[in-house]
């Protein structure tokens, strides 16, 4: 007669995972307020630089030339902190989770104003 703990371990090996098994399956829904991939309106910013001072990641740079930013999302949170701190709505948050790469200077990870002109590289956190 088996022991208890042997019957749980093999009614676990027969059972389905509870987890799901994306990318082999479709992902499951995502809740109305799932944030994902900040989205950037070039023509909505003023550049008031709120969220270059909110982003606890350094994200966010300043384009002063252009009074526009730049985001660097290899190293976003999405705390979601700009889009609430934005006057404009220029920045919101999107649902794209999508985003595993192992190149952190994927143009899917820089979002920039066209005519950006400016080619520098987000600060350390550390510093
Ligand atoms: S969502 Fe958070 S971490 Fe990402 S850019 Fe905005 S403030 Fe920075
Ligand atoms: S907070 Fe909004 S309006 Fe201000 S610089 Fe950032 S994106 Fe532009």
């Amino acid at each position: 007669m088996p022991t208890p703990i042997l019957k749980i371990i093999f009614t676990n090996l027969v059972k389905k995972p509870y987890t799901n098994l994306f990318p082999k399956t479709p992902p499951i829904p995502i809740g109305d307020r799932f944030r994902g991939l900040p989205v950037y309106d070039e023509n909505k910013c003023i550049g008031c630089r709120m969220c270059v001072t909110v982003c606890p990641t350094r994200t966010i740079i300043y384009i002063p030339e252009k009074k526009k930013v730049k985001m660097w999302v290899g190293r976003c949170l999405v705390c979601g902190l700009c889009a609430d701190v934005c006057p404009t709505k220029a920045i919101t948050m999107s649902k794209d989770f999508l985003l595993a790469t192992s190149d952190k200077y994927n143009e899917r990870l820089i979002i920039e104003p066209k005519q950006a002109g400016s080619e520098s590289k987000p600060q350390s956190s550390t510093q």
